[in-house]
């Protein structure tokens, strides 16, 4: 079995690529909910959908998330009635929140939320939030703390990003097979996602961090910074803003002690040594994830990479015996 540690886009091409290369039932996705937010009384779980939508096929390719030639008449009634609407919801996307809102006040925990609205869209990746317990990625700012949502979206990550709390994480439980997945994993993948606000979160919660020191499986990250900037995201300001270099270095630094493997593009081969340093291996490849193609070479190496720490290990440990 293989665990993913995943933010929204960035995560979701990469399981697109993997679900090609494995069988997506041994895949189990550990997704970031630092940046759930109620938008008019409904819960919305934007990296959940992000990564259900897309391996459901359904996703709207062109913003990579939404659901595809979705409508918005909703959205716009809610404008005349006075709603702020600066979050845009599709209407079939809107249905999803509705009904998450309504089985979530019915007593049903996210995760079994999660896992029926999966099964009904037919993803064979099994897909858990890191925690049901609620959890606010946000950001100090000139104009004050902000949610993560009213910092990207509603600000457009205008305000100078200051530093980054996880409100409630303390004491936030890991969601039911987080740990369990953890431990049983073979590989242990972190997502090309946002190393601070959707890995960071993860690796926030209280259990997480140590399940994956304990773990004997190999841990490949796959760097979401190329050539000094992320593809797509506030990347850059937040990593600026907990002290990191926007560059596989500050990747590298970010993860240090938590991986074997980073996986950096063909673009950043000169840092590789600096890499090195830090003490996680190096896999040099073309990370950019356009097609079909692109995603599955990307999984591929990946797995080659957590084979290569396997092999490195066992000879470590031969080396030390004799
Ligand atoms: P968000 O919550 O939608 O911002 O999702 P993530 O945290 O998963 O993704 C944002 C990160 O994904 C950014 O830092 C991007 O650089 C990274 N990303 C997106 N597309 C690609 C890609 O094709 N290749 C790589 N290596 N990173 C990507």
């Amino acid at each position: 079995m293989i665990a993913v540690l995943a933010g929204g886009v960035g995560a979701a091409r990469f399981l697109e690529g993997l679900v090609q290369v494995v069988p997506p039932e041994t895949i189990v996705a550990i997704v970031n909910t630092g940046d759930d937010m109620a938008f008019h009384g409904l819960h919305v779980s934007p990296d959940i959908d992000i990564v259900m939508y897309t391996l459901a096929g359904i996703v709207d390719p062109s913003q990579g998330w939404g659901i595809r030639d979705d409508t918005t008449y909703a959205l716009s009634m809610l404008a005349t009635l006075g709603a702020d609407t600066w979050f845009k919801l599709g209407d079939q996307d809107l249905a999803v929140h509705i009904r998450r809102t309504e089985l979530l006040r019915a007593g049903w925990t996210l995760s079994q939320v999660t896992d029926a609205f999966r099964r009904a869209l037919n993803v064979g990746v099994r897909l858990l939030p890191m925690s049901d317990d609620p959890v606010a990625t946000e950001i100090a700012t000139p104009a004050g703390w902000l949610h993560f949502q009213q910092y990207l979206v509603q600000r457009r990550a205008r305000d100078e990003a200051l530093g980054i709390r996880f409100v409630g994480v303390e004491q936030a439980r890991p969601a039911p097979g987080v740990l369990e997945a953890l431990r049983a994993a073979e590989v242990i993948v972190i997502a090309p996602s946002n190393p601070v606000v959707s890995i960071g979160t993860i690796l926030a919660v209280p259990g997480v961090r140590d399940a994956i020191m304990a773990s004997s499986a190999p841990v490949v990250a796959v760097s979401p910074i190329i050539a000094g900037a992320p593809v797509k995201g506030p990347a850059a300001p937040l990593m600026r803003a907990v002290g990191l270099e926007v560059s596989v270095r500050g990747v590298a630094a970010c993860y240090c002690g938590l991986i074997d493997v980073l996986v950096i593009d063909r673009a950043d081969a000169d840092l590789a040594d600096d890499v090195r340093a830090s003490g996680a291996e190096v896999t040099v490849t073309e990370t950019i994830m356009r097609g079909p193609a692109e995603k599955r070479r990307l999984a591929e190496a990946t797995l080659a990479a957590a084979r290569t720490a396997v092999r490195r290990r066992a000879y470590q440990r031969v080396s030390q015996e004799g």
